[in-house]
């Protein structure tokens, strides 16, 4: 089980031994490991006073590196044929597990849990997501399944499916969709979480939405070759109206409004697209730096399986 967790001070020890519960429940030889991502609270410690039969690792990042980061990090140091990814506040019910294994079993390399209901979340967030996963679907070249999250289960294959991708832009929903493999949603209610409030404002998730939409589509860019194109004809055709006039019937070219109001759009446009492909550079230029995913503070294995006393 990979766990991340930023400030779940209040949330962690319960979430970790409900899902050490399940994972007992199942049979199957089983550890957690939890990535601390730079939390500013207790989380760390929680995480290290847990009882040696849960079989909580530790991974404590050297900052705050993001939920994406997190993952990642705990994707590249998960051990076992199979890797469950699960929220640190609880949200994910582990009644899933069961049948999340079930399907691999089934020969299922990925199983991932699609939220069935939104309800509890607000209008605003709602239509952002609809319009992501349209914006996503519509430049048709990965099919990310709306509504799919961090919660799932994955073969080893695909974990190191997923380990090969160097980028370092980890859009995760994106990266999961990319790599392929035999895959199937199951439905789920996330629970509400307990404490503290989810790390992801508005202001976060549009960047976030953001970051997808430019590593995994040029649909910007080619909006502004378009664009371009839908400008210029009738410019063009303007153009030789106005030379047909002068030329032939002589009339003076009247309308300084004309070609203020055609200067102020041309250059708006312009300079939208001078910035959609500034962002696109950005991104260019945060993989060439190279700068490795995350950083690790501390790491702490998961206590085998025998060792110390059980609870
Ligand atoms: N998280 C993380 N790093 C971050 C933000 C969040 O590891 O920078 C973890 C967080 O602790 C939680 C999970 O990612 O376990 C989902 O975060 P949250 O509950 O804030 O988001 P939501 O449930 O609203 O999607
Ligand atoms: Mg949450």
């Amino acid at each position: 089980m990979v766990v991340p967790a930023y400030n779940e001070a209040g949330n962690i020890r319960g979430t970790l031994q409900t899902v050490a519960e399940a994972c007992e429940a199942l049979g199957l030889p089983w550890d957690i490991l939890v990535v601390d991502d730079g939390s500013a609270d207790a989380t760390a410690a929680e995480v290290a006073a847990v009882p040696p039969a849960w079989r909580v690792g530790l991974l404590r990042l050297s900052r705050n590196f993001g939920k994406e980061a997190a993952l990642t990090a705990g994707l590249d140091h998960a051990q076992g044929e199979v890797v469950v990814c699960m929220d640190g506040d609880g949200q994910h019910p582990v009644s899933l597990l069961p049948a999340l294994l079930a399907h691999w079993r089934e020969g299922y390399d990925m199983v991932y849990a699609v939220r069935e209901d939104r309800d509890r979340e607000s209008a605003f967030k709602r239509l952002g997501s609809r319009i992501f996963y349209g914006l996503m679907s519509s430049t048709g070249q990965i099919d990310i399944p709306a509504n799919a999250g961090d919660f799932r289960l994955m073969d080893r294959r695909v974990v190191e499916a997923l380990r090969a991708l160097p980028e370092r832009q980890r859009f995760m929903k994106g990266i999961y969709a990319w790599v392929g493999f035999r895959s199937l949603g199951l439905p789920y209610t996330p629970l509400a979480r307990e404490h503290g409030q989810s790390s992801f404002s508005r202001r976060k998730l549009a960047r976030l939405a953001w970051t997808g939409i430019t590593s995994f589509s040029v649909l910007p860019l080619r909006l502004a070759s378009l664009l371009g194109v839908m400008l210029a004809l009738p410019a063009f055709a303007y153009g030789l109206y106005e030379l047909i006039e002068k030329t032939i019937y002589g009339s003076d070219v009247p309308g300084w409004p004309t070609v203020v109001v055609s200067i102020m759009f041309f250059s708006g446009v312009q300079l939208l697209f001078i910035g959609v492909l500034g962002e696109y550079l950005a991104r260019v230029y945060e993989e060439v730096k190279a700068r490795p995913t995350y950083l690790i503070a501390e790491r702490l294995a998961p206590p085998q399986p025998g060792a110390g006393p059980a609870e």
